[in-house]
C-alpha cells in the first residue's frame, strides 16, 4: 500500500498527509475549496493533540500564534457588565493547552506538508470503485490503495461509501452562527457574551485581529433551508435573535453584510465504523463531536496521527487497530458535547441568573479550586483518554 488520496485539505487531511509522508508513504490530497481555507474561529488543541503537534515540531509555531485571550465578560440585555471570567477557564484550558485560530493552524500543516504532498484544490471525489479508482469532478480517474475521507462532518466520502448523512448525524438541538465583523466594540484580546434563554449570542477579538467574530448559538429544531442559499441562512439568524437585547441588532446587522458567514446545526456524527474496504474515515467526517465539545480539532489531529501511524505498523488489521486504539478517546470526547451546550445555552432566566452568580462567586470561594477543576477537568480527562504510541519512527 502506497498511494493515498486523501478527501479534505483541514487538520484531520493535512495532518493525515504529513505523517503518512513522514512514514514512506505518498499521499495525495484533494480539495474542494480553491485553496488551504484561512480565517475562521479559535479552536482548542489539548491534551494528546498537542503532543501530536510535538511530534510534528509545530508546538512552538502554535504558542506563537496563539490567541492571547484575556477574559470573557457577560453583558445583560441593558448593556450592563454582570460577570467577567478568565479566559482560559472559560474556554476548560488546562496548563499546556492552547488555543489557535483555524485557518492559522491549518496554514501551519500545510506549509509543512506542501512541498512534498500533491495537493489538488478545486476539485472532489465523484465515485470511488471498488478496486480502488477514484473519478473527480475535474481531474482524470485516478487508482489509490486506500481513500481517507478527511472531509468533515457533510462528508462526501462518507455519503458515497456509507450512506446518507441522516443515518450517522444526531443534532443536538441547536444552531451556531460565526461570521467576521468590524471590532465596534474595540474589543482587544477578549470575549463579550450576552445570554438569554435559548440563545447566546458572543462577539470577540484575537490577538493581533482588527477585526471581531460574532458568533450565534441557540436552541432549535432542526430546520429546513438550502445549503448554499446564505441569504435564507442569514435570515434565519435574525428571525432566531429577534428581539434580542444588548449589542445584538448591530451585531445582526455586521452579519448580514459580512461575506464569510458559517452556519449549521450543532451536530455529531457516530458510525459502528469508520471503514469499508478501502476506504477510512477520520476526524469530523467520521466522529464529528460537534463545536460544542470543543475538541474536534484535537480529534483531528489525533486521529489522523494513530491512523498513519497503524498503516504504517502494517496494512494487514491497519484499520482494525486504528478503530480500536481510537473509538474510546472519541467516545469520551463526544460526551462532552452535549454535556458543554447545557452551560452555553440556557433555557431558563433561573439558570441564567445562577450561572453568572457562580461566575461573580468563584473567586471568593473556599473551594474554588475544586469546583474549577470540576469545570475544566472533565474536558481535561477527555482530552487525554488515549495513550499515544511513539509511531515517529515507523516506516511504512
Ligand atoms: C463554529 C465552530 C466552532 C468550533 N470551535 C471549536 C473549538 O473551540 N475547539 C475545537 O477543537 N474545535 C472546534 N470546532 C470544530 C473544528 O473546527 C472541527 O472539529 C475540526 O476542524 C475538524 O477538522 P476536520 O479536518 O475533520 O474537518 P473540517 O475542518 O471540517 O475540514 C473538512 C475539509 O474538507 C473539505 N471538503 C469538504 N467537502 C469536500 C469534498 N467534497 N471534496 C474535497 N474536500 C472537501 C473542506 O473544504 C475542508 O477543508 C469548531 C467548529 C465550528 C464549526
Amino acid at each position: 500500500m502506497t498511494n493515498i488520496l486523501i478527501s479534505g485539505a483541514s487538520i484531520a487531511g493535512t495532518t493525515a498527509a504529513y505523517w503518512l509522508r513522514r512514514h514512506g508513504f505518498t499521499p495525495t490530497v484533494v480539495e474542494r475549496a480553491p485553496a488551504i481555507r484561512e480565517g475562521g474561529y479559535k479552536v482548542d488543541i489539548r491534551g494528546a493533540a498537542i503532543d501530536v503537534i510535538e511530534r510534528m515540531g509545530l508546538l512552538e509555531a502554535v504558542r506563537a500564534r496563539s490567541t492571547e485571550m484575556r477574559h470573557v465578560t457577560h453583558y445583560d440585555a441593558t448593556g450592563r457588565r454582570v460577570a467577567t471570567m478568565d479566559a482560559d477557564l472559560f474556554g476548560g484550558r488546562h496548563g499546556g493547552d492552547a488555543e489557535i485560530m483555524r485557518g492559522d493552524l491549518n496554514e501551519l500543516l500545510y506549509d509543512l506538508t506542501r512541498d512534498d504532498v500533491e495537493y489538488i484544490f478545486d476539485d472532489t471525489i465523484t465515485g470511488i470503485a471498488e478496486d480502488g479508482t477514484v473519478t473527480f469532478e475535474r481531474s482524470a480517474p485516478r487508482r489509490f490503495d486506500l481513500v481517507i475521507g478527511a472531509d468533515g462532518v457533510h462528508s462526501v466520502t462518507r455519503r458515497l461509501v456509507f450512506g446518507e448523512e441522516e443515518r450517522f448525524r444526531r443534532d443536538l438541538g441547536c444552531h451556531i452562527s460565526i461570521s467576521t465583523v468590524p471590532n465596534h466594540l474595540g474589543l482587544d484580546r477578549e470575549e463579550a457574551v450576552h445570554v438569554a434563554p435559548g440563545r447566546t449570542a458572543n462577539v470577540y477579538s484575537t490577538r493581533q485581529d482588527p477585526t471581531a467574530k460574532a458568533l450565534f448559538m441557540w436552541s432549535s429544531a432542526p430546520l429546513a433551508y438550502d445549503h448554499r442559499d446564505t441569504a435564507r441562512q442569514k435570515e434565519l439568524l435574525a428571525e432566531a435573535m429577534a428581539g434580542a437585547g444588548w449589542e445584538v441588532p448591530e451585531l445582526l446587522e455586521a452579519v448580514r453584510r459580512s461575506d464569510d458567514f458559517y452556519f449549521d446545526s450543532v451536530s455529531q456524527i457516530h458510525m459502528d465504523r469508520w471503514s469499508s474496504g478501502r476506504v477510512v474515515l477520520v476526524g469530523d467526517a467520521g466522529y464529528c463531536a460537534s463545536p460544542a465539545s470543543g475538541q474536534g480539532t484535537s480529534l483531528a489531529l489525533v486521529g489522523a496521527y494513530v491512523l498513519a501511524g497503524e498503516l504504517a505498523r502494517g496494512a494487514e488489521g491497519a484499520l482494525d487497530r486504528y478503530e480500536a486504539v481510537l473509538r474510546p478517546f472519541v467516545e469520551a470526547n463526544q460526551e462532552l458535547g452535549p454535556a458543554n451546550l447545557k452551560g452555553m445555552v440556557i433555557g431558563s432566566r433561573l439558570a441564567i441568573r445562577i450561572q453568572l452568580m457562580m461566575i461573580r462567586l468563584l473567586p471568593h470561594l473556599p473551594g474554588r479550586d475544586r469546583m474549577i477543576e470540576r469545570v475544566a477537568g472533565a474536558i481535561h480527562r477527555a482530552a487525554n483518554a488515549i495513550a499515544l504510541a511513539d509511531y515517529t519512527t515507523v516506516q511504512g
